[in-house]
């Protein structure tokens, strides 16, 4: 097992308001979810804090707003290879406080750093409506003021940048709250951006749920950047709209991915294993049911079944490892609840389903053979490693079965028809449908949910200019 270096935890963890290193005299413990051992402490931020925070970004925007796209681009660019420089520290920690394996907090950190940069080169330019000799009519892009931007705990480092980025991109300024779960690499980022950004700029600060709730009430904050759960994402628009915040909300899911009759089952396993554990299915789109055409379900789950053995269950810092812990203890006897749940309704549990007591909050991978479309572990979102698949006999039906859930993030779909595909695809009500491939993300697609998987954008210019307001200008030329 690979040691992780210790020395960066040889020192304090602060927030970063103003540009300057704050602490706390309350502490949050931040735990290892492979040992359950204390790792470092990160400040409990008080509403002081917050309102110095507010302050700050206000006090920093004309500065930050005046600047040239080129100046902001460069900045920008700066926080990449900063980033860049001290990528192995961030997967140290990222491993250590998220539980993820090396390959995985490899792709968030490279991911992170190449957002910082292709966000960089993206521009809003002023758009010619309308032009005659008499008239012309523009519409321009103008920045909010302070963004507040609220993270979760499966990829704290990846989803801070896409909110990071197109906000101050597009000359907003920033006040962002990570996880209390995992808010060690964000506040190492704070700590870095204070050698590259002015003052101001960008504030980190950390705390539990009421230091979230603070920031969706606060007047001074023009818009809340929030993505977590759809319980909490709507209370996020019901606080911010005290002052008609604009809310971009990247919320829950419960993708359904449908295999077509003509797979070859043993050439699609590993993709559909990866599609449905990848981060121990704590990521917002991953597949959380498998629904397979009656005709090659029972050699599908077998060859499911037989991939998912060779995968590796352990200590993120083991390379050896495929998968991590899940990243916390709510969550984890929340995925084993449902665990429970599915062995008291009799469903037959083909793979896994055993929870050893060890420290850590270690999931074995679960595979469930074709349970109740009502159970639990078909309805609800698991964000664990409890995969249910499900045997259906017509599309109309997967559809319809697909559909009926409150949620619209994503799905994929998969087989060698692609014009049967794309027509299962334009019905699937949500906002990505991936055919024959899954969890392809960059900073120039359009990423966001239908229904109650969230509100708004996220990557693209689209995703950029929800950070703005829409400006019309038009001249009477005569
Ligand atoms: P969560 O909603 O519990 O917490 C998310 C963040 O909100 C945390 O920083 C938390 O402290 C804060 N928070 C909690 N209560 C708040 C309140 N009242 N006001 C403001 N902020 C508050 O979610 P989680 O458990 O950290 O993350 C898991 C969820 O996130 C899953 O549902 C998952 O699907 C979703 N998710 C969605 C996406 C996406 O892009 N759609 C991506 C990742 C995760």
């Amino acid at each position: 097992m690979e040691v992780i270096n210790m020395d960066i935890f040889n020192k304090t963890y602060t927030m970063t308001i103003d540009g300057k290193a704050v602490s706390s005299d309350r502490m949050i413990k931040v735990i290892n979810p492979a040992n359950e051992e204390v790792i470092a402490s990160a400040p409990d931020a008080k509403k002081e804090d917050l309102d110095a925070a507010v302050r700050a970004a206000k006090n920093a925007f004309q500065g930050w707003s005046h600047k040239t796209i080129e100046e902001r681009s460069d900045f920008l660019c700066r926080l990449g290879d900063a980033i860049d420089k001290h990528k192995k520290e961030f997967m140290n920690l990222l491993t250590l406080e998220q539980g993820k394996p090396r390959s995985g907090a490899d792709w968030e950190i490279s991911g992170s750093i190449y957002w910082c940069k292709e966000i960089a080169k993206q521009r809003l330019d002023v758009e010619v409506i309308e032009e005659t000799p008499e008239h012309i009519v523009e519409r321009h892009h103008t920045p909010l003021g302070v963004v507040g931007a609220i993270t979760p705990w499966n990829f704290p480092v990846l989803l801070a940048i896409w909110k990071i980025a197109p906000a101050l991109m597009a000359g907003n300024t920033v006040v962002l709250k990570p996880s209390p779960y995992t808010p060690l690499c964000t506040l190492k980022l704070g700590e870095i951006a204070r050698e590259i950004l002015p003052n101001g700029v960008l504030n980190i600060v950390s705390g539990g749920n009421e230091l979230g709730q603070w920031i969706t009430e606060y007047p001074e904050v023009s818009k809340v950047s929030f993505t977590g759960s759809t319980e909490t994402g709507k209370k996020v628009m019901q606080s911010g709209a005290s002052n008609l915040k604009r809310v971009t909300l990247e919320l829950g899911g419960n993708d359904a991915a449908i295999v077509l009759p003509d797979v070859d089952p043993k050439a699609i396993a590993k993709d559909l294993f990866w599609a449905s554990f990848q981060n121990s299915a704590q990521f917002c789109v991953v597949c959380k049911r498998l629904y397979v055409h009656e005709d090659v379900y029972d050699e599908v789950l077998h060859e499911l079944v037989e991939y998912a053995k060779t995968v590796k269950v352990g200590d993120g810092s083991d390379p050896e490892s495929d998968l991590g812990p899940i990243q916390n203890r709510m969550q984890y006897e929340k995925v084993v609840g449902l665990i429970e749940d599915t062995k008291q309704i009799g469903a037959k549990i083909a793979l896994g389903g055993q929870v050893e007591k060890h420290p850590g909050y270690f999931v074995p991978v679960t595979i469930v053979d074709n349970p109740p479309e009502d159970s639990r572990v078909v309805i609800e979102e698991a964000f664990g490693p409890v995969l249910p698949i499900l045997k259906y006999r017509d599309y109309d039906e997967v559809v319809e079965r697909a559909n009926s859930t409150p949620y619209g993030l994503a799905g994929s779909i998969w087989g060698k028809n692609l014009t049967l595909a794309k027509v299962i695809a334009e019905r699937l009500e949500t906002g990505t449908v991936w055919i024959n491939e899954v969890h392809v993300f960059s900073p120039s697609i359009p990423f966001g949910g239908h229904k109650q998987s969230g509100i708004g954008i996220e990557n693209s210019l689209d995703g950029l200019a929800e950070y703005t307001n829409s400006k019309t200008i038009m001249v009477n030329k005569k």
